[in-house]
């Protein structure tokens, strides 16, 4: 049904003369057929949000309804591909570039590209929703081909061999099926069951894997003001953490913090292949359209969700979750309603909510065990937790990292706030006790020597603040630029544990006598604040050596 424009206001165009408008229907709007979205309807007004720029557009142009909602391509091809908020491919993409031309429609997947299938089903089973009809090599990763929704029945004349994503590979119960299937973003895809976070992620991080555990399934907000190390952290998990998958969305960010991931993950391995091999990058950076990071978040999850549901440990990364949150409050209050706490919209409380539920371990389909994790970073203006993104999603997620301005200032990175931080996943499972209380207690220490001075200070407190220091310094802090970025689970365990074993040697030296002069020059003090950038040979003699002497 064709549709005039009547008003533009940005990036909302009100049309009129759409007599089958529904929500959330995708329509094209104006010669160009811009893309944009039906996000209110008032009698035969229809509100469009538009996910390009409407630069140049006029009253009176034409609007077609496509009748459907928002929908994500899924098959073989998303892995390495960079798309953009409504998932069209950039082929190349630098921070420089104006991606696409507008109003153009691009296959998301590769049309011509053929793969490889190989059915594990065969002619006359019985299939439904989920089950796996056979699998494709998608670089390194089994791709499993799954029935549609909707679909059941028995499995049709079954083809082997080279495939467009197009092509029909065989029918269930009559129904065609292809490689590629459809999925609208907005809806969460079918579950058979949800399990309890069990496995815990290995991020490589000690401050995160040893203090504020990330669950696989679980769900995690990174907050912190400008410049405090989010983006680094997140990059670094997208790096290095055990995901079969990684989904990787920049949202409102600068652009060439994209460049750069896009740059890395080409460059860096995992085994033989490209880091690259197992993430599809979304950008939708600052210099792209408001309103499509909106959509940016949305899209990252339903490919997170297609993989989860094949029975991978998928991780969907957003950077950043306040960007898309001014998204929905640019719409509206272009949209009159009335505003929330600071101008957001009055459900910004249950549109987070919505969108971190999509996260969790499930039993899929096919019996297998597959999980998303949610991360996202939240960027409150002047660091101020206090406002309604960083409020909401606190209330949402299970992990939630503090990033401090104190510590970051101080080159404490990644600057965890260890008192304001917390995971409902296992907080202080490997981060011994003793440690988190000597910590609080150098805290208090530190405060006494700032308001009399460190001459004061009894030796036994000022051991405190020595082992401290070992625990910030030599354990917590860890440069993601350096040997040290990742750290295994061994390598961890055995850092702190040579901090206790120098803990125990010098607090009990102390009562036998021995001075905090004594303590504090002894050259152990200084090998284990080195110990985390040894090389992986010279870590294991050094703290054999260590462990030796001070026992
Ligand atoms: P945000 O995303 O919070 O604005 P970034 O992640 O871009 O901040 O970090 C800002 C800068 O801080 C980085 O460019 C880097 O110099 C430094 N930094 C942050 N985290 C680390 C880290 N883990 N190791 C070393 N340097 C870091
Ligand atoms: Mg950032």
């Amino acid at each position: 049904m064709k549709g005039v424009i009547k008003k533009i206001s940005g990036p909302l165009v009100l049309v009129e003369g759409l007599e089958n408008a529904k929500m959330y229907n995708v329509v094209l709007v104006g010669k160009l057929g811009l893309m944009g979205e039906i996000v209110r309807i008032k009698e035969n007004t229809s509100y469009v949000q538009v996910y390009e720029s409407t630069l140049g557009l006029r009253p009176g142009e034409p609007v077609k309804d496509t009748g459907m909602p928002f929908i994500a391509e899924l098959g073989p091809g998303l892995l390495s591909s960079i798309y953009d908020g409504v998932q069209r491919p950039l082929k190349e993409f630098t921070s420089e570039s104006d991606f696409i031309l507008r109003g153009m429609s691009i296959p998301s997947l590769d049309r011509k590209k053929k793969w490889n299938f190989k059915p594990l089903v065969s002619e006359g089973d019985h299939v439904a929703f989920g089950s796996v009809l056979g699998i494709v090599k998608e670089l390194g990763l089994e791709h499993r081909i799954m029935v549609p929704r909707g679909i059941s029945g028995k499995v049709g004349k079954i083809k082997v061999g080279s495939f467009k994503v197009t092509d029909k590979i065989t029918t269930v119960g009559g129904s065609k099926i292809t490689l590629m299937q459809k999925w609208p973003i907005r809806l969460p895809r079918p579950i058979s069951e949800k399990l309890p976070p069990k496995k815990k992620l290995r991020t490589g991080l000690r401050s995160l894997d040893s203090l504020f555990t990330i669950s696989k399934g679980g769900s995690a907000a990174l907050s912190g003001g400008f410049g405090v190390g989010k983006t680094v952290v997140l990059q670094s998990i997208a790096k290095f953490s055990d995901f079969d998958v990684v989904i990787y969305v920049g949202c409102g960010e600068r652009g060439n913090e994209m460049a750069d991931l896009l740059d890395s993950f080409s460059k860096l391995k995992k085994g033989e292949l490209p880091l690259l091999n197992r993430t599809t990058l979304i950008a939708n950076t600052s210099n792209m359209p408001v309103t499509a990071r909106e959509s940016s978040i949305y899209l990252g999850a339903t490919i997170g969700e297609y993989y989860r549901d094949m029975g991978y440990h998928v991780g969907v990364i957003s950077d950043s979750t306040s960007r898309w949150a001014e998204a929905l409050r640019e719409i509206n209050s272009r949209l009159g309603e009335m505003p929330g706490e600071q101008g957001y919209p009055a459900n910004l409380s249950s549109r987070i909510a919505a969108f971190y539920e999509r996260a969790g371990v499930i039993r899929t389909f096919s019996n297998a065990t597959g999980s998303l994790t949610l991360l996202g970073a939240i960027s409150p203006p002047g660091g101020d937790f206090s406002e309604p993104v960083t409020q909401n999603t606190l209330k949402v997620v299970r992990t939630f990292i503090s990033l401090n301005k104190k510590l970051s200032s101080r080159r404490h990175f990644p600057a965890i706030d260890w008192t304001s931080s917390y995971s409902l996943d296992g907080i202080g499972v490997d981060f011994p006790g003793w440690a988190f209380s000597l910590l609080n207690r150098e805290a208090e220490i530190e405060e006494v020597v700032q308001l009399i001075g460190p001459d004061a200070l009894q030796d036994k407190e000022k051991l405190v603040l020595l082992i401290g220091k070992l625990i910030r310094e030599g354990f917590l802090q860890q440069n993601a630029f350096s040997k040290d970025a990742f750290c295994t689970e061994e390598k961890s365990e055995k850092i702190m544990k040579a901090i206790e074993i120098f803990k125990d040697f010098s607090f009990s030296s102390l009562a036998n006598g021995a001075s905090f002069e004594e303590i504090s020059s002894n050259h152990f003090f200084m090998e284990i604040l080195r110990l985390k950038n040894r090389s992986p040979e010279e870590f294991e003699s050094q703290y054999k050596s260590l462990e030796e002497m001070l026992l």
